[in-house]
Protein backbone atom coordinates (compact mmCIF):
# COMPACT_ATOMS: atom_id res chain seq x y z
CA UNK A 1 0.00 0.00 0.00
CA UNK A 2 1.62 3.68 -0.71
CA UNK A 3 2.24 5.78 1.94
CA UNK A 4 1.72 9.84 3.08
CA UNK A 5 3.88 10.55 5.76
CA UNK A 6 3.47 13.57 7.67
CA UNK A 7 5.76 16.47 8.34
CA UNK A 8 7.17 16.35 12.24
CA UNK A 9 4.44 17.41 14.32
CA UNK A 10 1.69 17.65 11.77
CA UNK A 11 -0.06 14.44 13.27
CA UNK A 12 -2.48 16.47 15.70
CA UNK A 13 -5.44 16.71 13.91
CA UNK A 14 -5.43 12.82 12.75
CA UNK A 15 -4.83 11.92 16.20
CA UNK A 16 -7.98 13.95 17.22
CA UNK A 17 -9.86 12.01 14.49
CA UNK A 18 -10.13 14.53 12.22
CA UNK A 19 -10.65 13.40 8.58
CA UNK A 20 -8.91 15.79 6.39
CA UNK A 21 -5.54 15.95 5.98
CA UNK A 22 -4.06 18.75 4.49
CA UNK A 23 -1.65 19.41 1.77
CA UNK A 24 0.52 21.21 3.85
CA UNK A 25 1.08 18.88 6.84
CA UNK A 26 2.59 16.44 4.08
CA UNK A 27 6.70 15.47 4.06
CA UNK A 28 6.53 12.71 1.30
CA UNK A 29 3.48 11.61 -1.50
CA UNK A 30 2.81 8.68 -2.19
CA UNK A 31 3.65 8.77 -6.12
CA UNK A 32 0.83 8.07 -8.39
CA UNK A 33 -2.41 6.29 -6.88
CA UNK A 34 -5.20 4.75 -8.38
CA UNK A 35 -8.18 6.44 -7.81
CA UNK A 36 -10.53 4.70 -5.03
CA UNK A 37 -7.14 2.80 -3.46
CA UNK A 38 -6.74 3.76 -0.18
CA UNK A 39 -2.97 4.84 1.23
CA UNK A 40 -1.46 4.74 4.56
CA UNK A 41 -0.76 7.55 6.62
CA UNK A 42 2.29 7.55 8.80
CA UNK A 43 3.36 10.02 11.32
CA UNK A 44 7.44 11.32 10.79
CA UNK A 45 8.43 8.96 13.50
CA UNK A 46 6.81 6.08 11.58
CA UNK A 47 3.93 5.58 13.74
CA UNK A 48 0.46 4.10 11.28
CA UNK A 49 -1.65 6.99 11.73
CA UNK A 50 -4.83 5.90 9.91
CA UNK A 51 -5.85 5.42 6.17
CA UNK A 52 -7.90 7.26 3.74
CA UNK A 53 -8.30 8.87 0.18
CA UNK A 54 -5.37 10.80 -1.39
CA UNK A 55 -6.37 13.56 -4.28
CA UNK A 56 -2.94 14.92 -5.45
CA UNK A 57 -4.59 18.17 -6.63
CA UNK A 58 -6.46 18.97 -3.50
CA UNK A 59 -5.07 20.49 -0.49
CA UNK A 60 -7.66 18.01 1.38
CA UNK A 61 -4.99 15.60 0.35
CA UNK A 62 -6.05 12.74 2.12
CA UNK A 63 -9.53 12.71 3.46
CA UNK A 64 -9.56 9.97 6.46
CA UNK A 65 -11.66 6.50 6.28
CA UNK A 66 -10.18 5.23 9.47
CA UNK A 67 -7.80 5.99 12.13
CA UNK A 68 -5.07 4.18 14.18
CA UNK A 69 -2.81 1.63 12.99
CA UNK A 70 -5.04 -1.32 10.93
CA UNK A 71 -5.90 -1.38 7.93
CA UNK A 72 -9.76 -0.85 7.21
CA UNK A 73 -10.77 -4.52 5.78
CA UNK A 74 -11.57 -4.79 2.03
CA UNK A 75 -15.60 -4.08 2.33
CA UNK A 76 -15.00 -0.85 4.89
CA UNK A 77 -17.18 0.90 2.13
CA UNK A 78 -20.45 -1.46 2.17
CA UNK A 79 -20.02 -2.29 5.54
CA UNK A 80 -20.14 1.55 6.16
CA UNK A 81 -23.11 1.89 3.71
CA UNK A 82 -24.91 -1.07 5.81
CA UNK A 83 -24.45 0.94 9.21
CA UNK A 84 -25.99 4.12 7.68
CA UNK A 85 -28.88 2.20 6.01
CA UNK A 86 -29.30 0.56 10.14
CA UNK A 87 -28.80 3.51 11.41
CA UNK A 88 -31.70 5.09 9.30
CA UNK A 89 -33.87 2.21 9.98
CA UNK A 90 -33.65 2.16 13.83
CA UNK A 91 -34.62 6.31 14.02
CA UNK A 92 -37.82 6.55 14.72
CA UNK A 93 -37.42 10.39 14.00
CA UNK A 94 -36.61 9.49 10.55
CA UNK A 95 -39.81 7.06 10.27
CA UNK A 96 -43.27 8.94 8.16
CA UNK A 97 -40.90 10.19 4.56
CA UNK A 98 -40.20 7.98 1.93
CA UNK A 99 -37.18 10.77 0.87
CA UNK A 100 -34.13 9.80 2.87
CA UNK A 101 -30.47 10.66 2.97
CA UNK A 102 -28.50 7.25 3.05
CA UNK A 103 -25.17 8.62 3.53
CA UNK A 104 -23.95 11.95 4.22
CA UNK A 105 -20.81 11.90 3.44
CA UNK A 106 -18.06 12.46 6.52
CA UNK A 107 -21.08 12.48 8.89
CA UNK A 108 -21.27 8.63 7.64
CA UNK A 109 -17.72 8.25 7.45
CA UNK A 110 -18.16 8.20 3.97
CA UNK A 111 -15.98 11.86 2.51
CA UNK A 112 -17.30 12.25 -1.21
CA UNK A 113 -20.42 10.64 -1.07
CA UNK A 114 -23.73 11.63 -1.08
CA UNK A 115 -26.76 9.50 -1.35
CA UNK A 116 -30.49 10.78 -1.60
CA UNK A 117 -32.99 8.26 -2.09
CA UNK A 118 -36.20 8.92 -3.16
CA UNK A 119 -38.89 6.53 -3.00
CA UNK A 120 -37.33 3.86 -5.38
CA UNK A 121 -35.18 5.75 -6.67
CA UNK A 122 -31.34 6.50 -5.29
CA UNK A 123 -29.15 9.59 -5.98
CA UNK A 124 -25.76 9.23 -5.92
CA UNK A 125 -23.36 11.88 -5.90
CA UNK A 126 -19.66 12.00 -5.74
CA UNK A 127 -17.44 14.69 -4.81
CA UNK A 128 -14.25 12.95 -4.97
CA UNK A 129 -12.20 10.76 -7.28
CA UNK A 130 -11.95 8.05 -5.19
CA UNK A 131 -15.59 8.03 -4.16
CA UNK A 132 -16.50 8.10 -8.34
CA UNK A 133 -14.05 5.51 -8.70
CA UNK A 134 -15.89 3.35 -6.28
CA UNK A 135 -18.93 4.40 -8.41
CA UNK A 136 -20.29 0.88 -9.64
CA UNK A 137 -19.48 -1.03 -6.62
CA UNK A 138 -21.91 1.36 -4.44
CA UNK A 139 -24.77 1.41 -7.43
CA UNK A 140 -24.60 -2.60 -6.91
CA UNK A 141 -24.68 -2.34 -2.98
CA UNK A 142 -27.74 0.09 -3.60
CA UNK A 143 -29.88 -2.35 -6.13
CA UNK A 144 -28.60 -5.49 -3.41
CA UNK A 145 -28.87 -4.04 -0.15
CA UNK A 146 -31.30 -1.00 0.28
CA UNK A 147 -34.14 -1.88 -2.22
CA UNK A 148 -32.92 0.47 -5.02
CA UNK A 149 -35.24 -0.11 -8.21
CA UNK A 150 -33.15 2.36 -10.32
CA UNK A 151 -29.79 4.33 -9.14
CA UNK A 152 -29.19 8.11 -11.10
CA UNK A 153 -25.85 10.06 -10.56
CA UNK A 154 -25.77 13.99 -10.11
CA UNK A 155 -21.99 13.41 -9.37
CA UNK A 156 -20.89 17.68 -8.19
CA UNK A 157 -19.40 18.46 -11.42
CA UNK A 158 -17.48 21.69 -10.13
CA UNK A 159 -15.89 19.31 -6.90
CA UNK A 160 -14.97 16.73 -10.11
CA UNK A 161 -13.01 19.62 -12.30
CA UNK A 162 -11.22 20.36 -8.95
CA UNK A 163 -10.55 16.79 -8.17
CA UNK A 164 -9.80 16.15 -12.14
CA UNK A 165 -12.69 13.13 -12.42
CA UNK A 166 -15.57 13.03 -14.93
CA UNK A 167 -18.51 13.80 -13.00
CA UNK A 168 -21.81 11.06 -14.35
CA UNK A 169 -24.79 12.19 -15.29
CA UNK A 170 -27.77 10.65 -15.47
CA UNK A 171 -29.35 6.45 -14.68
CA UNK A 172 -26.67 4.52 -13.69
CA UNK A 173 -28.94 1.59 -13.13
CA UNK A 174 -32.93 0.22 -13.48
CA UNK A 175 -35.10 2.21 -15.04
CA UNK A 176 -37.14 5.26 -14.68
CA UNK A 177 -40.84 5.56 -15.96
CA UNK A 178 -39.48 9.56 -15.86
CA UNK A 179 -37.00 11.87 -14.12
CA UNK A 180 -39.97 13.02 -11.96
CA UNK A 181 -39.62 10.80 -8.59
CA UNK A 182 -43.04 10.88 -5.99
CA UNK A 183 -42.23 11.34 -2.47
CA UNK A 184 -44.67 11.69 0.31
CA UNK A 185 -43.24 13.37 3.18
CA UNK A 186 -45.37 13.30 6.63
CA UNK A 187 -48.54 13.21 4.53
CA UNK A 188 -46.87 16.06 2.33
CA UNK A 189 -46.26 15.23 -2.08
CA UNK A 190 -43.38 16.00 -3.54
CA UNK A 191 -42.16 15.31 -7.10
CA UNK A 192 -38.61 15.14 -7.20
CA UNK A 193 -36.74 15.84 -10.38
CA UNK A 194 -33.78 13.39 -10.22
CA UNK A 195 -32.06 14.35 -12.99
CA UNK A 196 -32.40 17.65 -14.00
CA UNK A 197 -33.37 19.28 -10.32
CA UNK A 198 -30.60 21.16 -7.90
CA UNK A 199 -28.52 18.86 -6.43
CA UNK A 200 -29.78 15.73 -5.96
CA UNK A 201 -33.53 16.70 -7.05
CA UNK A 202 -34.55 18.30 -3.27
CA UNK A 203 -33.58 19.90 -0.13
CA UNK A 204 -34.50 16.75 2.07
CA UNK A 205 -32.18 19.06 4.77
CA UNK A 206 -35.46 21.06 5.62
CA UNK A 207 -37.94 18.22 6.25
CA UNK A 208 -38.35 19.08 9.92
CA UNK A 209 -38.80 22.96 9.21
CA UNK A 210 -41.12 22.22 6.65
CA UNK A 211 -43.43 20.62 9.56
CA UNK A 212 -42.99 23.51 11.57
CA UNK A 213 -44.21 25.54 8.63
CA UNK A 214 -47.34 23.42 8.42
CA UNK A 215 -47.91 23.37 11.96
CA UNK A 216 -47.81 27.38 11.71
CA UNK A 217 -49.48 27.87 8.58
CA UNK A 218 -53.28 27.60 9.03
CA UNK A 219 -54.99 31.16 8.43
CA UNK A 220 -51.55 32.83 7.46
CA UNK A 221 -50.11 34.89 4.80
CA UNK A 222 -47.44 33.40 3.62
CA UNK A 223 -43.98 34.50 1.90
CA UNK A 224 -42.06 31.90 0.63
CA UNK A 225 -38.16 33.54 -0.52
CA UNK A 226 -35.76 31.45 -2.03
CA UNK A 227 -38.25 28.79 -2.36
CA UNK A 228 -37.21 26.21 -4.90
CA UNK A 229 -39.67 23.92 -5.94
CA UNK A 230 -42.09 25.05 -3.31
CA UNK A 231 -41.12 22.68 -0.51
CA UNK A 232 -42.20 25.23 1.97
CA UNK A 233 -45.28 26.94 0.26
CA UNK A 234 -46.73 23.81 0.00
CA UNK A 235 -46.22 22.63 3.27
CA UNK A 236 -47.94 26.12 4.44
CA UNK A 237 -50.65 24.90 2.14
CA UNK A 238 -51.60 21.86 3.42
CA UNK A 239 -51.37 23.30 6.59
CA UNK A 240 -54.30 25.68 5.99
CA UNK A 241 -52.45 29.13 4.64
CA UNK A 242 -54.65 31.87 3.52
CA UNK A 243 -52.00 33.20 0.57
CA UNK A 244 -48.95 32.24 -0.30
CA UNK A 245 -46.50 34.18 -2.47
CA UNK A 246 -43.65 32.39 -3.99
CA UNK A 247 -40.08 33.98 -5.21
CA UNK A 248 -37.24 32.23 -7.04
CA UNK A 249 -34.85 32.98 -9.52
CA UNK A 250 -35.66 29.39 -11.57
CA UNK A 251 -38.33 28.98 -13.60
CA UNK A 252 -38.36 25.40 -13.94
CA UNK A 253 -38.29 25.18 -10.06
CA UNK A 254 -41.28 27.88 -10.19
CA UNK A 255 -42.92 25.21 -12.77
CA UNK A 256 -42.94 22.47 -9.97
CA UNK A 257 -43.81 24.75 -7.09
CA UNK A 258 -47.45 25.38 -8.92
CA UNK A 259 -47.71 21.83 -8.72
CA UNK A 260 -46.56 21.06 -5.24
CA UNK A 261 -48.92 24.39 -4.06
CA UNK A 262 -51.93 22.71 -6.20
CA UNK A 263 -51.51 18.96 -5.08
CA UNK A 264 -50.75 19.98 -1.16
CA UNK A 265 -53.32 22.76 -0.85
CA UNK A 266 -56.24 21.69 2.01
CA UNK A 267 -58.40 24.71 0.33
CA UNK A 268 -59.56 25.01 -3.05
CA UNK A 269 -60.09 29.04 -2.25
CA UNK A 270 -56.31 29.51 -1.52
CA UNK A 271 -54.82 32.36 -3.50
CA UNK A 272 -51.05 31.42 -4.48
CA UNK A 273 -49.04 33.67 -6.66
CA UNK A 274 -45.38 32.97 -8.08
CA UNK A 275 -42.94 35.47 -8.94
CA UNK A 276 -39.66 34.61 -10.75
CA UNK A 277 -36.94 36.84 -10.49
CA UNK A 278 -34.89 38.36 -7.87
CA UNK A 279 -35.83 37.61 -4.23
CA UNK A 280 -34.25 40.61 -2.74
CA UNK A 281 -35.63 42.86 -5.30
CA UNK A 282 -39.00 41.23 -5.01
CA UNK A 283 -39.41 41.26 -1.13
CA UNK A 284 -37.99 45.25 -1.19
CA UNK A 285 -40.82 45.94 -3.56
CA UNK A 286 -44.09 43.74 -2.69
CA UNK A 287 -46.71 46.29 -0.88
CA UNK A 288 -48.67 43.60 1.10
CA UNK A 289 -48.12 42.14 4.85
CA UNK A 290 -47.33 38.87 5.63
CA UNK A 291 -47.61 36.71 8.84
CA UNK A 292 -45.05 33.73 7.95
CA UNK A 293 -42.32 34.02 6.14
CA UNK A 294 -39.65 32.27 5.06
CA UNK A 295 -36.17 33.08 4.17
CA UNK A 296 -33.78 30.35 2.76
CA UNK A 297 -30.99 32.08 0.67
CA UNK A 298 -28.52 30.16 -1.20
CA UNK A 299 -25.25 29.29 0.41
CA UNK A 300 -23.87 32.70 -0.36
CA UNK A 301 -20.34 32.01 1.37
CA UNK A 302 -18.59 29.03 -0.64
CA UNK A 303 -15.41 30.10 0.74
CA UNK A 304 -14.30 31.98 4.27
CA UNK A 305 -13.19 34.82 2.09
CA UNK A 306 -17.36 35.68 1.01
CA UNK A 307 -18.18 35.96 4.58
CA UNK A 308 -18.60 39.51 5.07
CA UNK A 309 -19.86 40.02 1.22
CA UNK A 310 -22.82 37.18 2.59
CA UNK A 311 -23.53 38.44 5.59
CA UNK A 312 -24.52 41.64 4.20
CA UNK A 313 -26.99 39.46 1.78
CA UNK A 314 -28.52 37.50 4.00
CA UNK A 315 -29.07 41.27 6.78
CA UNK A 316 -30.16 42.76 3.71
CA UNK A 317 -33.09 39.44 2.43
CA UNK A 318 -33.91 39.58 5.88
CA UNK A 319 -34.10 42.80 6.34
CA UNK A 320 -37.09 42.72 3.22
CA UNK A 321 -38.75 40.28 5.58
CA UNK A 322 -39.14 42.12 8.09
CA UNK A 323 -40.23 45.07 6.04
CA UNK A 324 -43.26 42.89 5.20
CA UNK A 325 -43.66 41.48 8.36
CA UNK A 326 -47.12 41.98 10.24
CA UNK A 327 -46.88 42.77 13.57
CA UNK A 328 -46.69 38.73 15.47
CA UNK A 329 -45.27 37.83 12.18
CA UNK A 330 -43.85 34.66 12.34
CA UNK A 331 -39.58 34.53 10.54
CA UNK A 332 -37.86 31.65 9.71
CA UNK A 333 -34.53 32.38 8.71
CA UNK A 334 -31.44 29.73 7.41
CA UNK A 335 -28.18 29.52 6.75
CA UNK A 336 -26.55 27.03 4.54
CA UNK A 337 -23.10 27.27 4.34
CA UNK A 338 -20.63 26.59 6.88
CA UNK A 339 -18.59 29.63 6.63
CA UNK A 340 -21.54 31.19 8.24
CA UNK A 341 -22.29 29.84 11.88
CA UNK A 342 -25.50 29.03 13.52
CA UNK A 343 -23.97 32.35 16.07
CA UNK A 344 -23.46 34.58 12.87
CA UNK A 345 -26.56 33.93 11.82
CA UNK A 346 -28.55 34.82 15.09
CA UNK A 347 -26.06 37.70 15.05
CA UNK A 348 -27.11 39.09 11.46
CA UNK A 349 -31.33 38.68 12.36
CA UNK A 350 -30.24 40.91 15.95
CA UNK A 351 -28.16 43.43 13.15
CA UNK A 352 -31.71 43.73 11.17
CA UNK A 353 -33.94 43.54 13.88
CA UNK A 354 -31.99 46.54 15.58
CA UNK A 355 -32.06 48.35 12.20
CA UNK A 356 -35.42 47.89 11.68
CA UNK A 357 -36.34 48.82 15.36
CA UNK A 358 -38.20 45.61 15.51
CA UNK A 359 -37.43 43.77 18.67
CA UNK A 360 -37.67 39.63 17.82
CA UNK A 361 -38.08 36.80 20.01
CA UNK A 362 -36.74 33.62 18.98
CA UNK A 363 -39.30 30.41 19.42
CA UNK A 364 -37.10 27.90 18.00
CA UNK A 365 -34.08 26.62 15.98
CA UNK A 366 -33.42 24.02 13.74
CA UNK A 367 -30.61 22.05 12.25
CA UNK A 368 -30.64 19.66 9.78
CA UNK A 369 -32.48 15.85 10.74
CA UNK A 370 -31.07 13.24 11.83
CA UNK A 371 -30.62 11.29 8.33
CA UNK A 372 -27.86 14.66 7.65
CA UNK A 373 -25.80 13.51 10.98
CA UNK A 374 -22.68 15.39 11.65
CA UNK A 375 -19.83 13.61 12.70
CA UNK A 376 -18.61 15.33 16.54
CA UNK A 377 -15.07 14.92 14.99
CA UNK A 378 -15.24 16.85 11.88
CA UNK A 379 -17.75 20.47 12.53
CA UNK A 380 -17.29 21.46 8.93
CA UNK A 381 -20.33 19.43 8.25
CA UNK A 382 -22.21 21.74 9.76
CA UNK A 383 -23.65 23.93 7.58
CA UNK A 384 -27.66 24.41 7.81
CA UNK A 385 -29.16 26.17 10.79
CA UNK A 386 -32.20 28.35 11.00
CA UNK A 387 -34.30 30.77 13.56
CA UNK A 388 -37.63 30.86 14.08
CA UNK A 389 -38.56 34.24 15.09
CA UNK A 390 -41.57 36.10 16.22
CA UNK A 391 -42.63 39.55 16.11
N1 LIG B 1 -36.30 26.83 0.19
C1 LIG B 1 -35.94 25.84 -0.81
C2 LIG B 1 -34.46 25.72 -1.03
C3 LIG B 1 -33.78 27.00 -1.41
S1 LIG B 1 -32.28 26.77 -2.26
C4 LIG B 1 -36.52 24.48 -0.40
O1 LIG B 1 -36.83 24.30 0.78
O2 LIG B 1 -36.62 23.61 -1.25
C5 LIG B 1 -31.98 28.38 -2.83
C6 LIG B 1 -32.89 28.81 -3.97
O3 LIG B 1 -32.62 30.18 -4.22
C7 LIG B 1 -32.69 28.10 -5.28
O4 LIG B 1 -33.91 27.57 -5.72
C8 LIG B 1 -32.21 29.19 -6.28
O5 LIG B 1 -32.81 29.03 -7.55
C9 LIG B 1 -32.74 30.43 -5.61
N2 LIG B 1 -32.01 31.68 -5.84
C10 LIG B 1 -30.67 31.91 -5.85
N3 LIG B 1 -30.42 33.24 -5.96
C11 LIG B 1 -31.63 33.86 -6.01
C12 LIG B 1 -32.04 35.21 -6.09
N4 LIG B 1 -31.15 36.20 -6.11
N5 LIG B 1 -33.36 35.49 -6.11
C13 LIG B 1 -34.27 34.48 -6.06
N6 LIG B 1 -33.94 33.19 -5.96
C14 LIG B 1 -32.64 32.88 -5.93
Amino acid sequence: MREVVLQPGRDRSVRRRHPWLLSGSVAREPGAVAHGELVRVRSAEGEVLGHGDYSPRSQLRVRLVAFGKDEPPADWLERRLADALARRASDPLLSGSDGIRLANAEGDGLPGLVVDRYAEVCVLRASTAAMAARRDGIVRWLEASAGARAVVARDDASAARREGFTPADGLLAGALASGSVEIREHGRVYEVDVLRGQKTGFYLDQRDARSRVEALAEGRRVLDLFCFTGGFAAAAARGGAATLTLVDSSEPALAVARRHVERNRRSQGLAARFVHGDAFEAARTLDERFDLIVVDPPPLARRSADVPRASRAYKDAFLHALRVAAPGAWLLFFRCSHHVSADLLRKIAFGASLDAGRPLQVAGEFSAPSDHPVSLDHPEGDYLSGLLLRA
